[in-house]
């Protein structure tokens, strides 16, 4: 097997690296050209659906791993303004699945996946300080990544296909969708944060409080410390405000103060529920505008793919950004699988997910399972003595199937499916350049 030609990988976040691993156990070289300098634990609290713990699982992660730098999910909930549920169902193995939902931190998270890929493939597969600028189609059939490090100097590297997982603002979807649109923006601005506090109904519940246009997220993502009881909750503040003239900020993340903020939440204080105090207690915040991108017709051009964030950035309210990214990776492997390291994995990858994820960033746009919330709102203004006269539990439960069914983690669907890749599936040899 040569490996002269391996597969690029522009970006090293979670769809990169969950690529890193799935090429390197299906025997495929690779090599992941990363942007930053140094590999920290950055961000706040992602959800791992069960469909992505599944993959994680198949690529060898344990639950004692993720137990490490995450939860599992017990339950997810939806609370009105005056505190009364409007919905609420019970997650990962609770409800039937073979998997469990972990709602884990980020930065923990993508450390856990750099040292298996380093543990796995070698020091070598990740280059730090490499920011992929574009890409070079050649005559031979092969293709070049351009690469330019911290300190200004650039080179070519030469492989069999580039993959773009360079999240939201690719370097390599730009170059493939030249005209596509700016970032869209629909108006609803973030803020985030995590601070110590007592786990609140299951222990690990994921509660959306308020309604869709003003709002608090906030679950577990760490078990909670025996001694104190204290576990890190993630929360997320949100209110959606005009868009007309677009983000005037000047960065999509940025650290701010409590202060420029927690007006707008001054009296959601509930007899179980007290969110200054949650908020106040945190160490940081960071703001951040809920952004996504218009989907693309298609995520291929000849030997390159977009993949993660670079082929469908969505609205998080869906919890499934990083997920999919881990799902984008083991769909891609599988191709490779049938159809070796060639155009036509990468044509066939695109076919089977370009169409129904580019639906589901327009679900979650239209505020994805949260669309109980503006029905809520509609109907009585956000506030209920009992949810049954506002919306029957069939129309809850019915929306809800709905939104699964489309984001790929409906329970008998997963649970009967084979494993994307079966275990012990290879490349073979000949058709790895
Ligand atoms: C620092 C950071 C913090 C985040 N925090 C949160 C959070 O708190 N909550 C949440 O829901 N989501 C967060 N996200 C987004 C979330 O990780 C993604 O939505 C999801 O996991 C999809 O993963 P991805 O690998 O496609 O994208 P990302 O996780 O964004 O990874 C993209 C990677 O590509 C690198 N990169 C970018 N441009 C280039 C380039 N031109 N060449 C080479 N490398 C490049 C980036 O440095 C990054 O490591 C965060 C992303 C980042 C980068």
């Amino acid at each position: 097997m040569r490996t002269r030609n391996p597969v690029i990988i522009a970006g090293g976040g979670i769809g990169g690296l969950a690529t890193a691993l799935t090429l390197h156990q299906i025997g495929v070289p690779c090599v992941v050209f990363e942007a930053v300098r140094e590999m920290r634990p950055l961000g706040v609290g992602i959800n791992l659906q069960p469909n992505a713990v599944r993959e994680l699982y198949d690529l060898g992660f344990t639950a004692a791993e993720l137990d490490r730098v995450g939860v599992p999910a017990l339950e997810w909930a939806l609370v009105g303004l005056n505190g009364n549920d409007i919905y609420s169902e019970p997650r990962g193995l609770l409800a039937g699945y073979n998997w469990p939902q972990y709602a884990v931190h980020r930065g923990l998270f993508h450390m856990l996946l750099h040292q298996k890929t380093v543990e796995r493939i070698g020091p070598e597969a990740v280059h730090l300080s490499s920011r992929v600028t574009g890409y070079r189609k050649n005559g031979d059939g092969s293709v070049s990544a351009l690469v330019e490090h911290a300190d200004g100097s650039t080179f070519e590297a030469h492989g069999a296909l580039l993959i773009g997982a360079d999240g939201i603002h690719s370097a390599v979807r730009a170059q493939m969708h030249p005209a596509q649109p700016p970032i869209h923006w629909g108006g609803a601005v973030m803020w985030r944060g995590t601070t110590l506090a007592k786990p609140i109904r299951s222990g690990s519940s994921f509660v959306g409080l308020g309604t869709h246009r003003h709002r608090i997220v906030f679950y577990p993502i760490s078990h909670p410390d025996p001694q104190t009881g204290l576990a890190m909750i993630n929360w997320i503040a949100e209110v959606t405000m005009d868009n007309a003239e677009g983000w005037k900020q000047s960065g999509w993340f940025r650290q701010v103060g409590i202060g420029d903020f927690i007006h707008h939440f001054d009296h959601w204080i509930w007899d179980w529920l007290d969110v200054p105090a949650l908020i106040k207690q945190a160490d940081s915040a960071f703001e951040n505008p809920m952004i996504d991108r218009d989907p693309v017709p298609t995520w291929r051009d000849e030997r390159v793919a977009l993949l993660g964030d670079a082929a469908h950035a969505m609205y998080p309210t869906g919890s499934n950004g990083g997920s999919q990214a881990i799902v984008d990776a083991r769909i891609l492997g599988a191709a490779m699988v049938e159809h070796g390291v060639t155009p036509e994995a990468l044509a066939a990858y695109d076919e089977k997910l370009c169409g129904p994820i580019s639906q589901l960033i327009l679900r979650n746009r239209g505020a994805g399972p949260f669309g109980l919330l503006n029905i809520v709102d509609e109907r009585c203004g956000g506030t209920f003595d009992d949810i049954d006269d506002v919306i029957p539990p069939e129309e809850r439960t019915a929306f809800m199937a709905g939104y699964k069914a489309a984001a790929g983690f409906a329970v008998e669907k997963l649970n009967t499916a084979p494993p994307t890749i079966p275990a012990g599936a290879r490349v073979a040899a000949a058709s790895v350049m």
